[in-house]
């Protein structure tokens, strides 16, 4: 099939968006490539299309788990097959899927990037016949991007798998330094490609705003923009105390951060998409693949710690082309706050090991032990067990993870699964043996198909009602068949996951890369030193966030507050100058005067204005002169 036929069949559309076709025929060129486009740009179609229209497998590799699941929902939705691999899932599950895509018909494995330190992992995708790696979020190789994250600098080891399969690399933000930064690292070999779509969003209107009120700011922006909108606040206890004013005036409007129930997350994030509620008060961890057009606002309460994370979440509304609005509010506490940050930033040497020898207690590990065992992680909880600051541990885990005594993964849903492990007729004697069991085992087989074969999502509760034991019992019978061999069993969880990459050391052992440590400093000094100067200079919105993007030649908006300011006063003058020469005239055609009799007569303008405008109305022939006295 052809690149225009996979599109049309499989995804209905009759034409690419500018600059797909050129990324897509680049791919198929066998070139790596690098492929940088705004959020919405449509960077999916650069690698399914292609990956469709070849032979093969495409591999993802993504660090967004909603992002994945969402993807490979949406293929199969199309009745392409795509499976997704990530933190939390058991051994056996990923070595089955793997498997699957070695000898089976999968299209699309995505991946997150932590799996692939796994040897066997990598030795697996050797063996796929593999026609192109996408990495999606190829700023996160880069640590001078605003998210970068450590494991993705073994995506190079990709190249060993397969020599000649191209990669391609997308992003929605990056400056040049970034964009350079991650060719090289991805080792692109030579001829390789770089496209690049304006990050201009014409519709945007960016308003920056110093309030000491930011309320009552905000209430403006509601009453006046109508429509949805996000609101963005810096943690989890605010969401909810702005939410909670907010619906005080009569507002319909919930509120969102990460630690809700995946539930309670998933009904919050529907109810704003389909605009029941239009309004969502929330925390950065909401609205990352969330495709909603018509989005008419987004007001950011607090400073962003990067222009990169500004240009994402205020990027979020407007998506529909039509006008919109990124309001920004601060005051002079907020900036001294992110300055403050900024030391929360910078773990000593000291403070990590803290951090990881707490981290060694926490989940009672002996030393020399631990490599490989992933773990729910509630950071909240750890840092509250032992009074840690929330900021500087995080700083302290990121620093791990680059040194890769862990790897940290967010949040995710995962339902429970199970898979029978033991043959039919071994399952059977063990029902004879053990009575009580009779019950259960024929319940699961009836109500799921393939348990043999592969993992099934099961529902604890629905086995409950159909068994008459409690979800406990349910629960305890299963890990007991999970003890004896039976089958495999791994419990629901919504935790962010923290896996050992290597066994436990004594703190005073834990080497750290100084360098680096001061080199993230630095780094981040510059991602906070950009945003005050964002908010702080006069100047375009839009041109400032361009030129920080590297697009050095964007004209002025016309609609940020910047350039309406402009305008009003450029109108304002105008209204003056013709006031002025108005008077003039109109004085002029009365009495015949001398300019110093006439000027002190005039009520509009500054003197400066007024001669201004008696020189202009003269040169224009509109007022004339006899013996030093002027007439009309
Ligand atoms: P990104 O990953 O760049 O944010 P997506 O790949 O999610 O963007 O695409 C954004 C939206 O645009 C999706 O709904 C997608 O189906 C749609 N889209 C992408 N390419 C095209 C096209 N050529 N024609 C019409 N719609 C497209």
């Amino acid at each position: 099939m052809t690149i225009h036929q996979v599109l049309k069949q499989y995804w209905g559309y009759d034409a690419f968006r500018s600059l797909q076709e050129e990324i897509i025929q680049s791919v198929l060129d066998g070139r790596d490539t690098l492929a940088l486009m705004p959020t919405g740009g449509g960077k999916s179609i650069c690698f399914q299309v292609p990956a469709m229209a070849k032979e093969g497998i495409c591999v993802v590799i993504s660090p967004l788990i909603a992002l994945m699941k969402d993807q490979v929902e949406n293929l199969k939705a199309k009745g392409i097959e795509a499976v997704a691999i990530f933190s939390g899932m058991g051994k056996r599950e990923i070595d089955i899927l793997l498997d699957n895509c070695i000898y089976g018909k999968i299209k699309f494995l995505y991946i997150s990037p932590e799996r692939l330190l796994s040897p066997l992992v990598r030795e697996r995708i050797r063996h796929m016949k593999v026609n192109l790696f996408a990495i999606d979020e190829a700023h996160c190789i880069s640590q001078w991007g605003y998210d970068f994250r450590p494991p993705y600098l073994h995506l190079a080891s990709l190249r060993d798998l397969h020599s000649d399969v191209p990669i391609l690399a997308l992003t929605a933000t990056a400056t040049e330094k970034v964009a350079t930064d991650i060719s090289s690292k991805l080792t692109f070999r030579k001829g390789f490609k770089v496209f690049r779509k304006s990050f201009e969003r014409a519709n945007l209107s960016y308003v920056v705003a110093n309030e000491e009120n930011k309320f009552r700011r905000l209430l403006k922006v509601i009453q006046s923009v109508k429509g949805s909108g996000i609101i963005y606040v810096r943690n989890r206890r605010e969401t909810q105390e702005v939410a909670r004013q907010l619906a005080l005036q009569g507002i319909a409007v919930a509120y969102y951060h990460a630690g809700l129930s995946a539930d309670e997350r998933t009904k919050r994030q529907d109810d704003w998409k389909s605009g029941k509620v239009p309004l969502i008060v929330a925390t950065n961890a909401f609205g990352m693949g969330i495709d909603k057009p018509d989005v008419r606002y987004v007001v950011h309460l607090d400073l962003p710690d990067s222009l990169e994370a500004y240009y994402q979440e205020a990027g979020r509304a407007g998506r529909d082309e039509k006008k919109a609005y990124a309001v920004l509010l601060y005051n002079e506490a907020d900036i001294e706050q992110l300055n403050k940050n900024l030391e929360q930033n910078s773990p000593s040497l000291k403070e990590i090991q803290q951090v990881y020898h707490h981290l060694g207690n926490y989940f009672q590990l002996a030393y020399g032990a631990g490599e490989g065992l992933v773990y729910d992680f509630d950071l909240a909880d750890f840092c509250k067990r032992y009074q840690l600051e929330v900021l500087k541990t995080l700083s302290a885990l990121k620093i791990l993870e680059r040194e890769e005594h862990i790897a940290l993964s967010e949040s995710v849903y995962l339902p429970s699964r199970l898979k029978i492990l033991a043959d039919t007729e071994t399952l059977y004697k063990f029902q004879i043996a053990q009575p009580s069991y009779d019950g259960l085992i024929k319940t699961l087989l009836r109500s799921y198909g393939g348990l043999f074969d592969q993992f099934v999502a099961i529902k604890e509760s629905e086995l409950s009602k159909r068994t008459n034991l409690s979800t406990k019992e349910v629960r305890e019978m299963l890990e007991k068949m999970q003890e004896l061999e039976l089958l495999s069993y791994a419990a629901q969880t919504d935790q962010p996951q923290l896996q050992f990459l290597r066994a436990r050391l004594d703190r005073d052992h834990l080497a750290i890369d100084h360098q680096y440590i001061r080199e993230r400093q630095a780094i981040y000094r510059h991602q906070v030193s950009a945003v005050i100067e964002y908010v702080q200079s006069q100047n375009c919105r839009s041109k400032q966030l361009l030129s920080y993007f590297d697009e050095l030649n964007a004209k002025n908006c016309g609609i940020c507050d910047f350039c309406l300011a402009q305008k009003k006063s450029a109108r304002f003058h105008d209204d003056m100058e013709s006031k002025i020469s108005g008077e003039i005239q109109m004085i002029l055609k009365n009495e015949s005067l001398r300019l110093e009799e006439l000027i002190p007569k005039l009520k509009f303008g500054t003197e400066a204005q007024q001669l201004k405008q008696f020189r202009v109305l003269l040169d224009a022939g509109l007022i004339k002169n006899q013996d030093d006295k002027f007439y009309s």
